[in-house]
């Protein structure tokens, strides 16, 4: 019998349903999973006990404005020193004001920051928003997508051309994003609930669709991120996506006006998500409301987390680490018990990436070899220490240890 051979072993891995085995790897995937594995390794980790999970997976990250936070912090005192009336900027304004100063030359290197965080933190698959406007143009996707191609070979990175200011209210935004899918973003992303009014706010879900049926690409949606129980947009979306037959190739994101919604609505839109095969990202740490995570779960809607922002307008953190994002919405949704932890883990790996229309993330022989060795033996210990992890696999190569 010949002795099999692979590229990487990772010995005494702990599993997290507590069995302790050898994984082997070979091209780039998970070739065998056994005690005590025999053959021969290029490389051999030893997990030493330690958690051996699948790679983490942030479904939803402004990844053009990362690190802006103090160019907001700059022009605040610009103005505050040389402004002719001595006035302070709005947050808006501000923020505004960073966008006409889009240039990718600038914003490559905070994204290719941000983007060592992540290999660092063993977050490996992100979804990534750059806006399109008449202020940012296409400075920002064509940053994106520079960086993606520059991580292709550690990063599965999806850019979203996203309309941040509107399509109805902002004219020209329209054929922005039809040129940035045609500069290769793979996914159209919409904020209808920005529009001034309710019509308006169907048209703009309607363009997405338009342009994501031209394309033949997923879409993505920041719906209802206010604290106003009137805002429908999710519902717009799902009965568009139904309409369209693009179940299962949506995306929603934060529906903090979800929240505020009477009980009967929300059991109605949930019946809706099922049928549209819509999941829903929240990012509790980001914002005073969220989505109700936990209702959601109970009804059997797709649930993830994701990062959302690092270091600009919109909150001042972040590390592209999920176990941080995890261990924050564990406090802020209440979610304690074992089970819960469970379920916040699949948030951050498994059910992020099913979200994000992958479906071969579990770590199981056939898959993909993208995996990390998280310090400690079990998810409570994982969440604890939300630590980098001791290694990071990515498409079967360490790229941390
Ligand atoms: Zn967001």
């Amino acid at each position: 019998m010949n002795t099999r051979s692979f590229d990487l072993v990772i010995r005494n891995a702990r599993l997290r349903d507590g069995r302790k085995l050898d994984i082997g790897i070979t091209d780039g995937l998970i070739s065998a999973m056994e005690e005590k594995l025999s053959g021969e390794a290029e490389r051999e980790i030893d997990a030493a006990g330690n958690l051996v999970t699948e790679s983490f997976v942030n479904p939803h990250l402004h990844l053009c404005k990362v690190y802006t936070l103090r160019m907001m912090d700059e022009l605040a005192l610009q103005d505050y020193h040389g402004g002719e009336m001595g006035r302070a900027m709005s947050a808006i304004e501000l923020a505004a004001r960073v966008k006409e100063k889009y240039d990718e030359s600038w914003i490559l290197p905070n994204v290719e920051k941000a983007l060592e965080w992540a290999i660092r933190y063993g977050n490996t698959h992100i979804r990534a928003f750059a806006d399109v406007d008449s202020k940012a143009r296409l400075e920002g996707v064509k940053a994106l997508l520079k960086a993606k191609e520059k991580f292709k070979d550690v990063l599965e990175i999806q850019v979203v051309a996203f309309a941040q200011d509107g399509l109805v209210r902002e004219p020209g935004a329209e054929e922005l994003l039809r040129e940035a899918m045609k500069l290769g973003a793979d996914v159209v992303g919409g904020i209808p609930w920005i529009e001034y009014t309710e019509s308006d706010m169907k048209r703009h879900v309607e363009i997405i669709f338009d342009i994501a049926q031209e394309f033949d690409k997923d879409v993505s949606m920041l719906v209802d991120d206010a604290g106003d129980p009137t805002l429908k947009t999710l519902e717009m979306m799902a009965v568009e996506a139904i309409k369209r037959g693009w179940q299962g190739r949506v995306l929603a994101h934060h529906v903090r006006a979800m929240a505020l919604y009477p009980e009967p609505y929300f059991l109605r839109l949930t019946a809706l998500l099922k049928k549209a095969k819509l999941p829903v990202v929240s990012d509790p740490h980001t914002g005073p409301l969220h989505a109700k995570v936990k209702e959601l779960i109970r009804e059997g809607v797709l649930v993830c987390l994701g990062q959302d922002d690092i270091t600009d307008a919109y909150y001042p953190y972040g590390r592209n680490n999920m176990l941080e994002v995890a261990f924050l919405a564990s406090h802020i949704l209440w979610m304690t018990s074992r089970q819960d932890m469970e379920k916040l883990y699949d948030m951050i790996t498994v059910d992020a990436a099913r979200a994000m229309g992958i479906e071969s993330h579990q770590m199981k022989v056939g898959n993909p070899a993208n995996l990390v060795v998280v310090k400690g033996e079990d998810v409570l210990e994982a969440l604890r220490f939300h630590d980098e992890p001791l290694a990071v696999i990515s498409k079967g190569k360490t790229v941390k240890s």
